[in-house]
């Protein structure tokens, strides 16, 4: 559920360049095929706000290893060219935004479309755990994952968080067409978010910022909280993790953007960590 950067500049110049470095008969093979390929590319990039609908290419045995040998070789010069906006946005699974990126993943399997087997806009740099859940499945008959690159999830504000402050502050997550989201893309979201066990995973997580968030309050000041002055301080943290390009689908934007919003957070905060 997360946004990342990409151009279609270089797509075909790997291709070029990896199939130029390839020996026989893998080399004469994708020598072959790259005409067909081209339009492909073409067809990935028309479609890409919705590449369930690329169309599966029937290849033969040959045809298939060759493609999907590409993937094999290249990897350090795919990376290489991936913008510097992907590379910084890493640290976190574009999918789950909680686990760490630990591989990659083809956003239309290879197994089935091995003609972007190399193609950057179909490589996403997750968690194995989002890899494994995703594995071949999730993309057809009907998508339901999120696009990092081409969903707009930047300007589409798809999660919502409930928060109720009681003896302390809880938060649950759900996807919402609230802030005016597409149908289509609401449903792929609701599926992402269930397939991926994000209200679990969300509802975990928050609940140990929460905890961190008492302990860090405790260590900023020994006089009790105006409410302004916590939220501006709120402010801030949402403007940081926007800035390392969180955005408004992140669990702990819209926790803290919720939080922001409430009446009486100051009363609940000083009483909790015993500054009144
Ligand atoms: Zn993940």
């Amino acid at each position: 559920m997360k946004h990342l950067e990409m151009n279609f500049d270089q797509c075909w110049d790997i291709l070029i360049t990896t199939t130029k470095g390839k020996e026989p008969p893998r080399k004469g093979i994708l020598e072959r095929l790259l005409p067909e390929l081209n339009i492909r590319y073409d067809e990935y990039k028309q479609k890409c706000k919705s590449l369930e609908y690329v169309t599966e290419t029937v290849r033969s045995n040959e045809e298939k290893e060759a493609l999907i040998h590409c993937y094999e070789s290249p990897l350090k010069k795919i990376s290489s060219i991936l913008l510097p906006s992907l590379k910084r946005v890493q640290a976190f699974c574009p999918y789950c935004l909680v686990r760490h990126v630990q591989t990659r993943d083809h956003f239309l399997p290879k197994d089935y479309w091995p003609d972007f087997s190399i193609h950057p806009a179909n490589l996403v740099d997750v968690c194995y755990t989002c890899n494994l859940s995703k594995g071949n499945r999730l993309i057809k008959p009907r998508r339901s994952v999120l696009n990092p690159y081409f969903d707009g999830l930047d300007s589409c504000k798809l999660l919502r968080c409930d928060i109720a402050i009681g003896d302390i502050i809880e938060a649950s997550y759900s996807i919402t067409r609230d802030y005016g989201a597409d149908e289509y893309l609401y449903d792929v979201a609701c599926r992402h978010f269930e397939e991926f066990g994000l209200r679990h995973l969300f509802g975990a997580a928050v609940a140990s910022r929460i905890s961190n968030l008492y302990i860090e309050i405790s260590t900023w000041a020994s006089q009790p909280f105006e409410e302004q002055e916590i939220k501006e301080k709120w402010e801030k943290l949402v403007a940081g993790l926007n800035k390392n390009g969180a955005g408004c689908n992140h669990w702990e934007v819209a926790f803290f953007s919720k939080l922001i919003e409430m009446d009486g957070v100051s009363t609940h905060i000083n009483k909790v960590v015993g500054l009144c």
